[in-house]
């Protein structure tokens, strides 16, 4: 017998007899001919897509189409922060949805995902800064989201080896998420692959899709290196390669892609219980259960496709460690690598219909994309199933630009990079 549940039972079990019950965690599909559903990207937001779709919305005959392997995409590749501490109205409760799937999500998939609420604190260094988290704060709060002020003792006491006392620019304070943290990237990728291969989605790997097929101004299916492809629906989550895809049915993206880098030292000993995020320079940092320190800044600041970044931003990053925790000097850089980030012109993503009928999309998540998977899916799901916005994602239109209803949480203007 073949163990598919996770549980405390079935790891005795399989110590007793060598470890030889455990099943794929899913199985190698190939294509089909056709089906009602075809996501297009096995990262995060397409597969959560495919399990919701399954699990809430009854949908069957779901698969998820994926060039490379499950993990290899940005879901792989982020720096596992989830947080929901938005400021406007059109973010803030898709945010928070996301964070309270988070919090079930591994009794959901039966799967461990290392969620970790550890604590998201953002350091602010002048007046200004302060009067921009006040504000932050009360809106979450106005939202039903934890949210607290922290004066700079009490930053003091919480992250005592921070460089308090001869810094260019003093922490005067920060705002913290207590329910924020960390969750370990690629088992988000895993488990919901896992998930939705129970549920009957067929996962196919190794199949790039080329083409998408249209005939009378409807989305019929995709041509993929394994063949054509048959879709009654036909969701677009390509991420960093959401314009390249989006292409292929003649649209032109409000998009831009970017290189954003991430970091890892060498394990130490555990010294941050939280994520901290620097206010004076684009510098962030948390600590991974191995000891690496994870960490990570701007996007290398132009467009590209390549999946590797470059020294400059290496330098910067370092730069702002150095200026807020002098101490990471002494650490050894051991990893680093680079992902592509599909950057919308507001820094909000897009969760709707296209032009194309039968034709949707998911994409222009920047480089905050993780921390919203399980809404991102919840909600693309229930766009798929009932062609209706869900309640939580109904800014999230791909019509906002024409509009002027952009939902521009940072006040940057359409500057991409900026976002
Ligand atoms: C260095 C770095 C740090 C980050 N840190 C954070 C963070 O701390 N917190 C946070 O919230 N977000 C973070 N992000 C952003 C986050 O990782 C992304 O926004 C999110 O993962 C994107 O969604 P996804 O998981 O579906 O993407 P992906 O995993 O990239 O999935 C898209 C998939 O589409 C596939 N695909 C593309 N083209 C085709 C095609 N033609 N045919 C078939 N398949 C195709 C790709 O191979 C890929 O697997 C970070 C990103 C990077 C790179």
């Amino acid at each position: 017998m073949q163990t598919d549940r996770y549980s405390l039972f079935a790891l005795l079990r399989e110590a007793m007899r060598g470890n030889t019950g455990w099943k794929p965690a899913w199985r190698k599909a190939a294509p089909a001919p056709a089906y009602d559903y075809v996501i297009v990207g096995g990262g995060g937001h397409g597969l959560a897509t495919a399990y919701y779709l399954a699990r809430r919305y009854g949908g069957q005959r779901i698969a998820v189409v994926e060039k490379g392997w499950i993990g290899g995409g940005n879901v792989g590749r982020n720096t596992t922060i989830v947080r929901s501490n938005y400021l406007l109205p059109g973010n803030e409760p898709f945010y928070e949805c996301a964070m309270k799937l988070w919090e079930g999500l591994e009794q959901d998939i039966n799967y461990n995902a290392m969620v970790s609420q550890r604590g998201v604190l953002n350091l602010f260094h002048n007046d200004a800064q302060r009067g921009a988290y006040i504000r932050r704060g009360n809106a979450m709060r106005l939202h039903g989201v934890d949210a607290e002020l922290l004066d700079a003792q009490a930053v003091r006491e919480k992250v005592p080896f921070l460089n308090f006392d001869d810094a260019r620019f003093p922490i005067r304070g920060g705002l913290l998420q207590r329910r924020g943290g960390t969750v370990r990237h690629d088992a988000v990728a895993w488990g919901y692959a896992r998930a939705a291969d129970r549920l009957g989605v067929d996962i196919i790997e190794n199949c790039e899709v080329t083409g998408i097929r249209i005939e009378g101004g409807r989305a019929m299916g995709v041509e993929t290196t394994r063949g054509l492809i048959g879709a009654g629906k036909l969701g677009l989550a390509c991420a960093g390669n959401s314009s390249r895809v989006a292409a292929m049915a003649g649209l032109r993206l409000p998009i831009e892609s970017h290189v954003l880098q991430a970091f890892v030292s060498e394990g130490i000993k555990p010294f941050i219980d939280c994520v901290v995020t620097f206010g004076a320079g684009h510098f962030y940092i948390s600590q991974s259960d191995k000891g690496g320190l994870v960490f990570g800044g701007d996007i290398d600041g132009y467009n590209s496709y390549a999946q590797r970044g470059n020294l400059p931003v290496i330098e910067d990053v370092c730069e702002g460690g150095m200026a807020l925790m002098p101490r990471i000097g002494r650490v050894r850089l051991l990893r680093h690598w680079g992902g592509i980030m599909d950057m919308s012109m507001d820094g909000s993503p897009i969760i709707d219909h296209t032009p194309v009928q039968g034709l949707y999309l998911n994409a222009g998540w920047c480089y905050g994309g993780f921390k919203a998977t399980p809404a991102s899916g919840l909600c693309f799901a229930h766009l798929l199933a009932r062609d209706e916005p869900h309640p939580v994602a109904t800014a999230y239109r791909l019509d906002r630009f024409a509009r002027g209803a952009v939902i521009d949480e940072k006040g940057m203007g359409a500057q991409p990079n900026l976002h």
